[in-house]
């Protein structure tokens, strides 16, 4: 049954409560948090609108809006790219392919699809660059304390300027959070039995900072992304330092699929006789790889027993001819893995 009383009230303060004040002067339309690929992307996004009129300031609002710039990032590092400026450890590259890693408005041109860590921050630099988001980054500006106002329908942020010491308030209509997923200070660092009498140096690769590993033996604890990546340039022969054992511990065995790391596939089509621009091969490129990425995940949720056999199938093509037994191998870490809780996977340098 409809209660009058209660009904009577909500009218009563929907008449009654004070209106919010659009019309107060923000600092910014839009502050962007963090400087990475997302808060760079964003903010090319916002000039593409102003370009398009669809942003900014205009018709009789003008006038008044003049004071509100339209955005600013506030970047607490020293310089853009975010993951891409953070970690330096050696091999540091990406694991998806540049042309769905890069941004749809601005192709990724290089051959080379598993990217190199600098090469990305490049991209970063230059997209910002070439869409006149470099002046809008105010760096080593923290945002310590975000609120909202329903009366003003204003942020106001809090934001500590770490080359200054100095605490500024800016108010902003709308805040987009690019900060990214994982603490910059410190990674994940559990605490490992027996580790106070560990004589070695323990080192997250998120501070990796011209370690010196040459000659050295070094032990990998875990096996994901970074692992993968950081093994074989530990062990490069041909570059600066070069490790004289590394053993990779693993806990949790994961699928790995083998892709070409480059692909010449846009100067191709994009050549002398062709009617394409690289623009527009990029375009088509970077559809076929979405489409090929959510095709295999589709796969890989619907039919895991499928995909299991093709992941099998490409490894054991892989190891063809080196002499090791992919069917040995996996039983020999399985085994490993049961009794230990752990896998090892050892590379010694010759
Ligand atoms: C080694 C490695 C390899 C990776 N490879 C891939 C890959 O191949 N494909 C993929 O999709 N993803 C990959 N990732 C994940 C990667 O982090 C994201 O894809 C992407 O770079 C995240 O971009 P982002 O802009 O969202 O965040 P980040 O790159 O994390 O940038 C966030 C920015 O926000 C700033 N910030 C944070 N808090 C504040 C604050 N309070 N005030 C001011 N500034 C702040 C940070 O300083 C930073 O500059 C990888 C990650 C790592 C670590």
């Amino acid at each position: 049954m409809l209660d009058i009383t209660t009904t009577k009230q909500a009218i009563k303060s929907r008449l009654t409560r004070k209106k919010p004040q659009m019309d107060k002067l923000a600092d910014y339309e839009v502050l962007i948090i963090g400087a990475g690929i997302a808060g760079i992307g964003m903010a090319c996004r916002l000039q593409q609108l102003q370009h398009k009129n669809l942003f900014g300031h205009k018709g009789a609002k003008k006038q008044k809006q003049a004071k509100t710039q339209r955005f600013a990032i506030l970047e607490k590092r020293a310089d853009l790219g975010g993951t891409w400026d953070l970690f330096t450890y050696p091999g540091i590259r990406s694991d998806s392919d540049a042309l769905t890693f890069g941004y749809n408005f601005r192709p990724w041109l290089d051959y080379r699809m598993l990217a190199a860590g600098g090469d990305i921050k490049r991209y970063i630099a230059d997209t910002a660059r070439e869409f006149g988001i470099t002046e809008h980054i105010r760096y080593e500006h923290e945002v310590q304390k975000i609120s909202w106002s329903s009366t003003d329908q204003l942020w106001t942020a809090t934001i500590k300027n770490h080359a200054s010491g100095e605490v500024l308030v800016k108010t902003a209509k709308f805040v987009v959070g690019a900060t990214g997923y994982y603490d910059y200070e410190q990674g994940y660092r559990p605490h490992f039995d027996g580790e106070d009498d560990f004589r070695g140096r323990i080192v997250h690769p998120q501070h990796w900072d011209n370690l010196d590993y040459n000659d050295k033996k070094v032990v990998i604890i875990g096996s994901g992304a970074t692992a993968m990546t950081l093994l074989p340039a530990l062990v490069d022969e041909d570059s600066e330092q070069c490790a004289r054992h590394v053993t990779m511990l693993q806990r949790t065995p994961t699928y790995v699929a083998s892709v070409p790391g480059d692909d010449h596939a846009i100067d191709w089509l994009s050549g002398k006789f062709s009617p394409l621009s690289k623009e527009q091969v990029y375009t088509a490129l970077r559809a076929r790889n979405v489409l090929r990425q959510q095709g295999l995940y589709k796969l890989a949720t619907h039919a895991p027993k499928l995909m299991k056999a093709v992941l099998k199938g490409s490894v054991t093509k892989e190891l063809k001819g080196s002499g090791v037994d992919p069917k040995d191998c996996s039983r020999a870490l399985y085994a490993r893995l049961q009794s230990l809780g752990s896998t090892r996977l050892r590379y010694t340098r010759q």
